[in-house]
């Protein structure tokens, strides 16, 4: 299929200082939770983003000298001639598909933990150190040394980033770090020449600029990455945009990002497509250099008003880019049905957040093309003309068929509700989770299409069913049951009253029981869904108490940066929050609690208690399977497996993946683990 023209101008080449990006995708610096420990990894997902069309693929940010880290989140890095050769296999994977590669030099500061190089952080002012993970410590304010050391690093690794065959050279100036940090009058209190007027404090990133730009004259960008003042920010944004004003031509690029993480990096709770676009348009206004900025945007007209409106000259993305790396691809191809829509989960985050690879939701292959040798759009043909029966429809099982039906397998989807979707059925419809249903909707578009899989709601099979399907193969994707109990994380008793009728689960929930009156949300899962289920309960008039023996109500959505909005809209709904205690008993009218620590107990009214904690997999049909092996026996090659939910309840992230692997791996002999490390 060809492309729609409208859409022509997203493929227009445009100059950046003396290269040429190809097109308008550009996918800005992200982080991979690799960096500069797993190289190959890197390049494989890097090159793969170039092949999918991404005109230009940057780096994550960079660390220029051995005094900057922010271990465990490993960073790039071109410290040294190692890091030179380590980034070459990147450089030469993104210019192998034609596009541009950039990298995002980047010095910490306050913020940084430092834990790798114990070097004391060097910042503005001695700042006492923000880095979670570091213990109390202050950065040392940097004196005149120190600010010529610190443009010797730049200098420095601007010279690596053109041995390395970078393109586009950036700057980092945001995110609180050091350049951003001398920008800002809360930290930059100095009396020096790097201090007071908006001229003082601009001068720091004023000669990094001219240092980086000496050397890379000529031979690749220069590239700003700069924190466009939003309404909502303490900061003040006259302040930022004085000193933008004073940079405006200076640089080839402006990479537009907010300081306002909960935004630029918003969840899809709270944040949708294009919401940093007025903001950036207030600089772009500003400046005659191309722009780019990101706005999660997935879709194409959305893109496409940015560069015909005059928003922004690149298409910047970095989820949009994990959860489809061949979106620029498709439209170019006019499959616009086939792209996969990031949901704005930001899982993929938490991992870099935990240090660990990322992973994305929507895209399985996500961070495992080099490890597994998975490509998003390519898999194996089936090794046999042999048949499949997946049994459930959650997103494990819709995955599962997806990637068996591309394999060409003849696949029986079965699922036991009336729609297929299973638990993003259910959770999509909470506040604010609606994106959630495109984990659901791009599949069953995908499946839509494929003639070799049937789809059969509304039918439970139990063993017999199974056997008599008489499939080749089976995979088990039956999902998991709330627990009542109050089991979880911290919670390893069941609370005394968990059997009451006014106990409700949240299956009971999601089908349709609505507890009213005084409503204990126990949370011990610490997630989206114990938040998420309070507000709803709020919305529907009760009055609402939310419970967690953590010290933080979802304590696990600051690493997928919900929870500051998450406090927000708690408090604006009225919720009572009450945490470090555990549920210990509940009779109807009073829950009682006891403290995790030490410290009195609690005991609160309750009309309902809501447990969100642990979930019991729903192995029946796998357990009395495994009882009657001996039926199956007799039928060689066949193979039963269970995956997602029901073999270890997780995030839909993990079922997802689950459900591909599964795929992928019908008719190997091995796991699809290749390799996992670079060994000498
Ligand atoms: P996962 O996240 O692992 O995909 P879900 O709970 O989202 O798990 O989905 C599991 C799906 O399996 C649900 O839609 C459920 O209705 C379905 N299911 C459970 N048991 C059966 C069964 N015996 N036959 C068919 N479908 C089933
Ligand atoms: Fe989008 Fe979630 Fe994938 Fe990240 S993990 S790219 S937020 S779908």
């Amino acid at each position: 299929m060809a492309r729609d023209p409208r859409f022509d101008p997203l493929f227009e080449p445009l100059q950046i200082g003396p290269v040429t990006a190809p097109n308008r995708f550009y996918q800005v610096p992200h982080c991979t939770g690799m960096g500069y420990q797993r190289p190959r990894m890197l390049a494989a997902l890097r090159g793969l983003k170039a092949e999918g069309g991404w005109g230009v693929v940057c780096t994550e940010y960079c660390s220029i000298d051995n005094s900057s880290d922010e271990t465990p989140y490993p960073s790039a890095s071109l410290r040294d001639d190692d890091d030179v050769r380590n980034l070459r296999l990147m450089t030469d994977a993104v210019h192998a598909q034609g596009a541009l590669a950039g990298v995002e030099l980047w010095y910490g500061g306050h913020t940084s933990s430092n834990l790798l190089s114990r070097e004391p952080q060097f910042d503005v002012g001695s700042l006492a150190v923000e880095a979670e993970l570091s213990p109390p410590a202050q950065s040392v304010a940097m004196d005149k040394s120190d600010i010529e050391a610190l443009r010797e690093m730049y200098r420095r690794a601007a010279r690596r980033a053109l041995e390395a065959g970078f393109d586009i050279v950036y700057v980092y100036a945001c995110h609180y770090y050091l350049l951003h940090n001398f920008l800002l009058p809360e930290f930059n209190q100095r009396s020096d020449e790097y201090g007071g007027s908006v001229e003082n404090r601009v001068r720091l990133l004023r000669e990094v600029i001219e240092d980086v730009g000496e050397i890379i004259a000529g031979r690749a960008a220069l590239a700003v990455r700069y924190a466009a003042p939003l309404p909502s920010e303490d900061d003040d944004p006259q302040e930022l945009v004085a000193a933008f004003r004073l940079l405006a031509d200076i640089p080839d690029l402006w990479d537009i990002a907010s300081s306002d993480y909960n935004y630029e990096m918003g969840s899809s709770r709270y944040v949708k497509e294009a919401e940093l676009q007025q903001a950036v348009a207030r600089l772009k206004a500003l400046t005659t250099k191309p722009v780019v900025s990101v706005g999660r945007f997935t879709s194409p007209d959305t893109m496409l008003k940015q560069i015909t409106a005059g928003t922004q000259d690149f298409v910047g993305a970095a989820r949009p880019s994990i959860a489809d790396p061949f979106l620029p691809r498709k439209i170019d191809e006019g499959r616009l049905e086939d792209i996969r829509e990031c949901i704005g989960c930001n899982v993929c985050y938490a991992y870099d957040m935990l240090g660990a690879p990322l992973r994305c939701t929507q895209n399985p292959t996500m961070g495992e093309e080099w490890r597994r040798g998975w490509h998003p759009e390519k898999i194996d043909a089936r090794h046999a003309d042999e048949s499949v029966l997946v049994v459930g429809a959650g997103p494990a099982g819709l995955e599962a068929a997806t990637a068996l039906g591309r394999r060409g397998y003849d696949v029986i989807l079965a699922e036991a509700g009336e729609e297929p979707g299973g638990r993003i059925n259910n959770e999509s419809r909470l506040p604010g989770l609606a994106e959630y249903a495109r984990v659901r909707d791009w599949r069953l578009g995908q499946l839509a299409r494929m003639a070799n899989v049937q789809i059969y709601p509304a039918n439970r099979l139990d063993a017999d069913a199974v056997i008599e399907l008489d499939s080749r193969h089976v995979i088990l994707a039956t999902g998991a049951r709330w627990r009542t109990d109050g089991t979880g994380r911290h919670t390893t008793n069941a609370f005394r009253g968990c059997e009451n009728e006014q106990v409700i689960s949240l299956d009971a929930l999601f089908s349709g029981d609505s507890p009213h009156g005084r409503v204990i949300v126990y949370d011990d899962d610490h997630y989206y869904l114990g938040t998420a289920v309070a507000l709803m309960l709020s919305r529907q008039g009760a009055r609402v108490t939310l419970a967690t023996p953590e010290f933080r109500v979802g304590s696990w959505t600051r690493y997928t940066n919900e929870y500051s909005l998450t406090s927000k809209a708690l408090a604006d709904a009225g919720i009572e929050i009450v945490t470090g205690q555990r549920l210990v008993a509940f009779e109807p009218g009073r829950s009682f609690f006891e403290p995790v620590d030490a410290g009195p107990g609690v005991e609160l009214e309750a009309d309902f208690v809501v447990p969100v904690g642990a979930r019991e997999p729903e192995g029946e049909l796998w357990r009395t399977l495994q009882a009657r092996r001996d039926e199956f026996e007799a039928r060689e090659g066949l193979s039963i497996r269970r995956i997602g939910d029901c073999h270890a309840p997780g995030i839909i992230a993990a079922a997802v993946h689950a459900g591909h692997r599964a795929a992928r791996e019908l008719g190997q002999s091995e796991t699809s683990v290749k390799r996992d490390r670079v060994v000498v």
